[in-house]
């Protein structure tokens, strides 16, 4: 079924233009059809009344579980290329709720701007992907972080994934299996060059746990991707501990 973000009043359904453009000419969606309308905390279905103007009204509230269990924060060295991109995509496809691109000292791009087109472009692939596997949040993405900003961000549990100790660190497996409901959790991915002796003292320092994201030496994309779906799939596993 067809996915929309929109706000939602007196049982109707308003969606933005775009949206409606792409309802009605992209989809070619006809009266009576139902769609799905997230106004970014619920989703509800919705049938289409009529397409001159546009209406939606809405048949009942849709009793979704699409978002984690935990608070899923990745933190991700901003890479060249599109790349970028893949990590948001695909992140938000596997649950992330935030994503904050940071700056660091082995980092090819430097943006000299908090944000730039970069940033709107990454929070239209969180809109993109959120719709396409209908979460009922759009994760947010943040401007550039700089690496102690990204160090200070609050989490119960930080972890930061450091290829220094490939096949020797706790596994990321073995960490996530002690997570609890509800943790903020934040993940630290370093960019295409990793990150300097230094950082990861500083991250030490700040009481990331290091983590191993196995014997191999992942692309910064594979490890976003590889970190949020061994947390994310642990967080949605029966067992998952109970908060004390
Ligand atoms: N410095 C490395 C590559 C860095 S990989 C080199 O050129 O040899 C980019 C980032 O992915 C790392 O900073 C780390 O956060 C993560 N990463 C990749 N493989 C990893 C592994 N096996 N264990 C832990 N982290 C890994």
């Amino acid at each position: 079924m067809q996915h929309y973000f929109g706000t939602i009043a007196d049982q109707k359904a308003i969606i933005d233009g775009k949206q409606v453009h792409h309802l009605i000419d992209v989809r070619r969606t006809v009266v009576g059809e139902q769609v799905e309308v997230s106004d970014g905390t619920e989703s509800y279905l919705c049938v289409v009344d009529s397409l001159e103007p546009l209406s939606l009204s809405v048949i009942r509230k849709i009793d979704t579980k699409r978002e984690l269990d935990i608070d899923l924060v990745l933190c991700f060295a901003l890479l060249k290329g599109d790349h970028n991109d893949l990590i948001v995509l695909k992140g938000t496809e596997l649950g992330v709720a935030s994503f904050y691109p940071f700056l660091s000292s082995r980092c090819i791009v430097k943006p000299e701007k908090n944000e730039d087109q970069r940033i709107s472009r990454l929070r239209k692939k969180a809109e993109e992907g959120a719709k396409q596997c209908r979460r009922d949040v759009v994760p947010s993405v943040s401007g550039y972080k700089t690496f102690q900003e990204a160090l200070n961000l609050r989490g119960d549990v930080k972890i930061i994934a450091y290829e220094g100790e490939a096949g020797v660190g706790e596994s990321l497996l073995s960490f996530a299996k002690g997570l609890k409901k509800r943790q903020r959790v934040v993940v630290l991915i370093g960019p295409e060059g990793g990150f300097t002796e230094e950082e990861a003292a500083l991250a030490r320092e700040k009481g990331f746990h290091f983590v191993s994201l196995g014997r191999r030496i992942l692309r910064a994309e594979t490890a976003a991707m590889y970190c949020a779906s061994i947390l994310g799939a642990q967080s949605e596993e029966e067992e998952i501990n109970e908060p004390l």
